[in-house]
């Protein structure tokens, strides 16, 4: 389709739902309202941080169907920021063909079998791995990785984990205590072998609705805790390897007939193989740079990619480092704003725990050449 003879900015107002109230939200919000986007959010939290820059807040469950029904009804397009949204509520808003991107990616994305099992469907490799529905079967399974030569695992909840949450990692050889599988909630749950990568990184990349792909530099990211604390572009690999990782982030999307921007986290091997550790089916943390360091951010990417519009430049202008502003920061906010050369955002969340993403900062550096 010829995209400028439909170009939904042109008609005027245009109506983003997004359902998540949090700073991915915000962001996208934001990003919206630069293009004269107003913008819907569903979020059973009063004052949830996306509201707080978004015209309207629909303070309901992700759940509600009469309330996905009213946000559906309010905008053009509806979108999510986080994954673990119910599918049901989602498959509703399906149906009428608002919702971008499509609910396959976020159901393959709620399950980390799923999402193993469609990865290596397009050819990728992921770390080894066995289900496991009970405690029996975690030890079995880990027995069977042992036995391909792993060196230690990570035990993951197939659904609901976010950093780092949800999982128990065992050393080669440790024995499996005896109340893992309770301690781990007595869920479904995926044993992958322990991959001794050489580093993290992951790329942003985005689909439009005609199928064109744009893609953003990877960015090497580092974790405290199982939660990101830095990324930082370029990311120090090869080019070569830079394009493994973009032309298997194109694969991805294309397979999942994909529309909006798409998050893909790769280990590095130290043979420089990459193997994809997951994805996720909206922005990533690990794409904020992009706000700082490209024309045009991963949030204002997506806007354009679920509203129809024509994707744009994700060109890098500077190189960039990204800090994760976790838990009580207010001393390094201020110092950073003395600082006078990072680009801060602090997401409106009322009370900061510890570890919790409270805001985040870029610095940019001069591009060499
Ligand atoms: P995840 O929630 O799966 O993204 O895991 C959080 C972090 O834990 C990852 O970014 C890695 O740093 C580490 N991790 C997760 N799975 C593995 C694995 N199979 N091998 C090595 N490190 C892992």
């Amino acid at each position: 389709m010829n995209i400028s003879q439909d170009h939904p900015v042109t008609r005027h107002p245009v109506t983003l739902g997004i359902v998540g109230g949090g700073q991915l939200g915000r962001m996208l919000a934001m990003a919206a309202a630069r293009l004269g986007v107003k913008v819907v959010i569903l979020d059973p939290a009063p004052d949830a941080p996306a509201a707080q820059v978004a015209n309207e807040q629909l303070v309901a469950a992700y759940d509600d169907l009469s309330a996905l029904a009213s946000l559906a009804q309010r905008c053009d397009v509806v979108t999510y920021e986080f994954e673990n949204v119910p599918a049901e509520g989602l498959e509703a808003l399906a149906a009428d063909g608002k919702l971008r991107p499509g609910p396959e990616a976020l159901s393959i994305s709620q399950d980390r079998l799923d999402e193993k099992r469609f990865i290596m469907s397009t050819g990728l490799a992921v770390a080894p791995f066995r289900p496991a529905a009970s405690q029996a079967q975690l030890v079995t399974g880990i027995e069977e990785l042992s036995g391909e030569g792993v060196s230690g695992v990570v035990i993951k909840t197939r659904r609901l984990g976010y950093d780092g949450k949800g999982q128990r990692r065992l050393t080669e050889g440790e024995p499996v205590p005896s109340d893992t599988f309770t301690e781990l909630g007595s869920v479904p749950l995926i044993i992958e072998g322990f991959v001794d990568f050489e580093c993290e990184i992951s790329v942003i990349g985005a689909r439009g609705i005609d199928g064109e792909v744009r893609l953003y530099d990877p960015a090497r990211n580092s974790h405290v805790d199982g939660i990101l604390a830095r990324s930082e572009v370029p990311c120090g690999l090869d080019p070569e390897t830079i394009q493994r990782a973009g032309e298997a982030t194109a694969r991805m999307l294309d397979a999942l007939n994909y529309v909006g921007v798409l998050g893909v986290e790769f280990f590095v091997g130290r043979d420089g193989s990459l193997i994809v550790n997951e994805f996720a089916p909206r922005v990533h943390n690990s794409g904020h740079w992009t706000e700082a360091a490209c024309v045009c951010s991963q949030f204002e990417q997506h806007v354009r990619a679920v509203l129809g519009m024509a994707l744009g430049a994700g060109t890098r202008h500077s190189d960039a480092v990204m800090e994760n502003l976790l838990g009580a920061t207010d001393e390094r906010v201020r110092s950073m704003l003395i600082e006078g050369d990072w680009m801060v955002h602090v997401y409106g969340k009322a009370e900061a725990r510890p570890g919790r993403k409270m805001g985040h900062a870029t610095r940019l550096s001069r591009t060499e050449g």
